[in-house]
């Protein structure tokens, strides 16, 4: 569904992404785990087109889209949810959902809503408060909700876990789970190396800028080299 070629990318004269490549296959979870500032956001971004790139490619379901800006990439069906969640946070949580199938002109988006909000019964709950108003948690489901309204095949997650306590980490790695099972392929970046390796079928570890290793998620977590610079194991 996607592959990464010799992807390279900078801010100003800095290059922070050195000819980095991944390939996500249809169906798949894939973790790009790493510490920061290894350059995860950075190589998430490039994907959906919301940062330059110096060289290389990114086809998507055989198709090169490098060169396409980030709102054909969410129509071409790649969704991206940005580190920090970044919901609109005066809007309500029904008007953050429906910008989320802003580029929609479908009928089915209120069909759509509706299965959101019985995927995610808090957010029907709390349709109507502000964004803004509710927990980290909460605030994810939010972000992955209205990601989900423009009806990806692939979506990005950048960090879901970020800030948020064991228990809500453990809900969102189902939430992950659940997305694949219904057919969502997934490419997750996270610092939390053993939530997300946990879930995924593949993993990469990339380090300043570069894939440094590579494998089955179970393979990595229990690789003693990954475990002991990256798990702190
Ligand atoms: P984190 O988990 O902290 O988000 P990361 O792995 O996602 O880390 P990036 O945020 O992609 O890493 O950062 C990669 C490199 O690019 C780092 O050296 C960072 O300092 C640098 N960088 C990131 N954003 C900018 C920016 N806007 N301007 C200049 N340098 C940046």
């Amino acid at each position: 569904m996607l592959a990464v070629e010799g992807l390279t990318s900078a801010y100003g004269r800095i290059e922070v992404l050195h000819g980095v490549s991944l390939e996500v296959a249809e169906g798949e979870i894939i973790a790009l785990v790493g510490a920061n500032g290894a350059g995860k956001t950075t190589l998430l971004r490039a994907i959906s087109g919301v940062q330059p790139i110096s060289g290389g490619r990114v086809v998507f379901a055989g198709e090169a889209i490098e060169r396409e800006p980030a709102h054909r990439r969410v129509a071409k069906g790649m969704a991206h949810v940005p580190e920090a969640r970044q919901v609109f946070a005066p809007l309500s949580v029904h008007d953050n959902l429906r910008l989320g199938a802003y580029r929609r002109k479908d009928a089915g988006v209120a069909a759509d809503l509706g299965r959101i909000y019985a995927m995610y019964p808090m957010l029907w709950e709390r349709r109507r408060s502000a964004a803004g108003s509710l927990s980290g948690g909460e605030q994810q489901m939010l972000a992955i909700g209205r990601a989900l309204m423009a009806r990806p095949r692939l979506l990005l997650l950048d960090e879901p876990s970020m800030g948020l306590a064991p228990v809500l980490v453990d809900r969102i790695m189902e939430t992950i789970l659940a997305l694949k099972a219904a057919g969502v392929t997934i490419l997750l970046v996270e610092q939390n190396a053993v939530a997300a390796l946990s879930i995924a079928d593949r993993g990469y570890v990339i380090e300043t800028g570069a894939i440094v290793h590579r494998g089955a998620g179970r393979d990595l977590l229990d690789d003693p080299k990954v475990r002991a610079t990256y798990l702190g194991v």
